[in-house]
């Protein structure tokens, strides 16, 4: 019997699993990988300010953002340079492997391997069901209570009922080479219909010769990357490229807590609705989760009840960006890319990005998205 059972082991369930094993408390982390970051697909950007707050590990980090150009279908472009880092790029399986380390050195327990098939509410615990990927035998665990930070995966969160992302983006990466692309060069974002449809692309510089690119999209995004690597590499093929997909799930729908039980990270749909990254609200909602559930062992009640104060303290946190970024980035990729191109040109003639530079935030966009569409969306006067 242990305190904690955590099913899954990325940013928001190892960095509960280190926050509740540095409490004293008995963790075991519970993830399908054989090892940490075994397919940690993602672009791994994270804002500057995550890294003192959520002291994160810094050896996996293989770049900084200082300057991030938005390239319009037409190719105008929108620059927005610091002389400060904005964020930094980090290898995501090195630093998931790190955030490991931290939580096993803190005393949790990695159980690796396991696929959890169920996960049951008892009267005095949880109990889980695994099934070994290697072996294929199964097995059991409980516990008294339990986070699930299982990802875009939701098997779990459906069968009890639980929180589930409400929209889904596709998204598409390689790491390629691009001799000409120094580290300093600044992050490309790439917006348009034609480009990446409901949302957009990138180019990350990682140094060394070599650039991260994606694009994310409502729809099959490979054409669309294929399309974007001609353009950014045209002597490139395709077929030399190591290419990984991943949904990204978002936009939180349903209830994150139930006795015994709370939803963390991307299970609950705790991603940026504007850019699709959730690193950040993923570590920021297992420290509240952890608050909470410190809370329910000193009262020794874990009742939906009882743990339900952690519903109400991320949505008063950060509840409030989901909605006004999904608004912003759905209303955005309804543009044709003509209109896009005049948003760009306008946003240029307003000087829109000097105008929301205080209010900008990497991973808090609320503030900056409700003068943009001020700016760019209300009639000219206010401009
Ligand atoms: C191409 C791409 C680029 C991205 N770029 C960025 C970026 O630059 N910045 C950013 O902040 N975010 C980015 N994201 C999003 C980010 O990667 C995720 O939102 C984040 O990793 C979510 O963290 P998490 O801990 O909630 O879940 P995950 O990192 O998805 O971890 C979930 C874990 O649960 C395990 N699991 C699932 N089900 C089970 C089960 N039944 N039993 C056992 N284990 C299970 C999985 O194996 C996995 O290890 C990107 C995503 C993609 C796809």
């Amino acid at each position: 019997m242990k305190d904690v059972i955590i099913i899954g082991g990325g940013p928001a369930g190892l960095h509960a699993a280190r926050l509740l094993a540095s409490a004293g408390l008995d963790v075991a982390l519970l993830d399908a990988q054989a090892e940490i970051g075994e397919r940690a697909i993602c672009s791994g950007v994270i804002g500057v300010e995550a890294f003192s707050r959520f002291d994160l590990p810094t050896d996996p980090i293989q770049n900084t953002i200082r300057r991030v150009e938005a390239i319009s279908p037409s190719g105008r472009k929108l620059l927005h340079s610091s002389t400060e880092p904005l964020a930094h790029v980090v290898n995501k399986g090195e630093f998931n492997r790190d955030l490991a380390a931290h939580a096993v050195s803190a005393g949790a327990q990695m159980w690796l391997g396991k696929v959890v098939e169920s996960l049951e509410q008892q009267k005095h615990g949880v109990a889980v069901r695994f099934r070994c990927r290697e072996s294929r035998r199964q097995g059991r665990l409980r516990a008294r209570a339990a986070i699930i930070a299982s990802g875009v995966n939701r098997s779990l969160t459906q069968s009890l009922g639980l929180v589930q992302p409400r929209d889904f983006l596709r998204a598409i990466q390689a790491d390629i080479p691009l001799g000409k692309d120094g580290a300093t060069r600044p992050t490309r974002i790439y917006v348009g219909q034609s480009v990446a449809p409901g949302a957009f692309g990138w180019k990350i510089p990682l140094g060394q010769g070599r650039v991260r690119l994606g694009l994310m999209a409502s729809e099959e995004p490979r054409p669309y990357f294929e399309q974007l690597l001609k353009k950014v590499a045209p002597h490139l093929p395709l077929s030399e490229c190591k290419v990984f997909q991943k949904v990204i799930g978002q936009l939180p729908a349903g209830k994150c807590a139930a006795d015994r039980i709370l939803v963390i990270g991307e299970a609950a749909g705790h991603v940026k609705t504007t850019t699709g990254g959730g690193i950040y609200y993923g570590l920021l909602s297992a420290e509240m989760a952890v608050e909470v559930l410190l809370r329910a062992f000193q009262q020794k009640s874990f009742t939906e009840q009882a743990l339900s104060e952690f519903e109400r303290y991320w949505r008063s946190t950060f509840g409030h960006e989901f909605g006004t970024g999904y608004f912003f980035r759905k209303l955005m990729a309804r543009f044709p890319d003509s209109l896009l191109d005049k948003t760009f040109e306008k946003a240029s003639s307003i000087d829109l990005l000097g105008r929301i530079n205080g209010n900008l935030k990497f991973d808090w966009h609320y503030k900056a998205v409700v003068i943009a569409m001020q700016r760019l969306i209300a009639p000219s006067q206010q401009a």
